[in-house]
């Protein structure tokens, strides 16, 4: 027979089957409210990817605490998605909240600084290093506009990525490998450009490759996460970060560090933790507890050339903005973030709990003989259905398994657990009790019981 990661193919359709059933048997409430209430939106969901989650319709949340979330219909659910890192250190944090209800009566949008604004950009620079910092309010423009200044500075037009990286919407990035050439990504909407003519695609952990386009002189900046964490996690061998960094000023390219997920790793971020030289850093999603909130600093180096190349060129749009970007209730948020979330003991609980959530699944993973493995990057945790560890994009792209996937999500969400729909991800807040680690490893132990035995 047929099998799937280890799983045998007709086991998995009759699970699937039965934990689809349960889902949709347990929830009416949500099954109405979303059968009466969603025909107004493009495909009956507010977020086209909204259609992504596995199940056979959405749970309609009432409300989120910490690291729970409560749906219509009464389930508490052990929330280990947290909004794929926008709510890394968990729903609505102390903190945040009440900058929230402090800034609310006194204006939510002006166009100018507050006293919070440039207290945040001294907390900045004390969390991620000595950058000139600017806001924006998603990390895809945060990336967006770094890479505007990498060209301008640089004067070359390409952006060297990863291929099965993910940066957010940004079309200069939406290219990947097709027979060792950097084509347009296949699934792409509505894209007319020749993308390639900006951008090139080169596999993770492949120094070599990375050297080959970087010698063509064409490369403006290398844009990279740490870990390659938008498909299933992959690592960077040691030596590689390091050798991008040499590369990078060898050829005179800059080198963007995008550490939007990668803040799980610890304080800074993995730049912080692992001392990393970035030329331009990027973060974005749970900077500011959850308000929708990016940032992106220069070096001074860098930041030097640009205010060169600006104050040269001619008047006109610069092609860089966002008018909503840089509100009072962002940069309230920002701080209380920065000065009483973003705290040494709060990742320190985080760690540890990622830890044991890890060391679970794999002795899980392990009980029941599965070819799987689990990675873990500070608070963040995944299980691939595949032997490690991966080493780029390609091997990664093979090893997402969408069918078992969708199958375990939708079963542990019938146990009470909720983990992010696009990759096997979750995420350890400082609000997430050991209880609910424990619940999860439980629920994934006996989901893999009926998947192998
Ligand atoms: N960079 C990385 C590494 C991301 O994972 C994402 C989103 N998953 C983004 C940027 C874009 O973030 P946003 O959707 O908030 O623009």
């Amino acid at each position: 027979t047929k099998t799937i990661a280890g799983v045998r193919a007709d086991r998995l359709g009759a699970i699937a089957e039965r934990e689809a059933r349960r889902f949709g048997a347990g929830r009416k409430l949500s099954a109405e409210a979303m059968a009466a209430g969603s025909g107004a939106f493009l495909y009956g969901v507010p977020m086209h990817w909204m259609t992504d989650w596995p199940m056979p319709h959405l749970p309609v949340v009432a409300k989120a605490q910490g690291a729970r979330l409560t749906d219509i219909d009464g389930y508490e659910i052990d929330d280990f998605c947290l909004g794929d890192t926008g709510s890394m250190f968990g729903h609505s944090p102390a903190p945040v909240a009440k900058a929230i209800r402090h800034q609310a009566r006194r204006g939510l949008t002006y166009m100018l600084p507050t006293t919070d604004a440039l207290e945040a950009g001294h907390l900045l620079t004390e969390r991620f290093g000595d950058f000139r910092w600017q806001i924006a309010t998603t990390a895809t423009d945060a990336n967006r506009f770094a890479l505007r200044v990498a060209r301008a500075v640089t004067g070359r037009p390409k952006v060297l990525v990863f291929n099965g990286c993910y940066h957010g919407t940004l079309d200069d990035t939406m290219v990947e490998l097709s027979g060792g050439h950097t084509v347009n990504r296949v699934g792409l909407v509505g894209q007319v450009q020749d993308l390639t003519l900006g951008a090139v695609a080169v596999e993770f952990n492949d120094l070599a490759a990375v050297e080959a386009a970087l010698a063509t002189g064409e490369v403006a900046a290398v844009l990279t996460e740490p870990v390659m964490t938008n498909c299933c996690m992959v690592l960077p061998e040691a030596g590689f970060l390091q050798g991008l960094r040499d590369l990078t000023r060898r050829y005179g390219s800059l080198l963007i560090i995008d550490e939007t997920h990668t803040l799980s790793t610890g304080l800074g971020g993995y730049t912080g933790v692992h001392g990393l030289q970035p030329d331009i850093f990027v973060v974005g999603k749970c900077v500011a507890g959850g308000m929708p909130t990016a940032v992106w600093g220069l070096s001074p180096d860098v930041a030097a050339r640009f205010r060169a190349y600006d104050d040269a060129r001619p008047a006109g749009h610069s092609g860089m903005g966002t008018t909503l970007s840089g509100n009072p209730v962002q940069f309230a948020c920002l701080r209380a973030t920065l000065a009483e979330v973003m705290t040494p003991a709060n990742y320190a609980k985080m760690d540890k709990g990622a830890a044991r959530l890890a060391a679970g699944l794999s002795a899980a993973i392990e009980r029941h003989k599965a070819p799987w493995h689990v990675v873990r990057v500070g608070a963040r945790v995944e299980f691939i259905c595949a032997k490690g560890p991966l080493r780029n994009g390609t091997e990664a792209g093979a090893a997402h398994q969408p069918a078992l996937e969708a199958a375990i999500h939708t079963a542990l969400l019938n146990r009470g657990c909720l983990i992010a729909p696009f990759h096997n991800m979750m995420l350890v807040s400082p609000a997430t009790t050991k209880r609910q680690i424990d619940r999860l490893i439980a629920a994934f132990d006996e989901i893999l019981t009926d998947l192998f035995e």
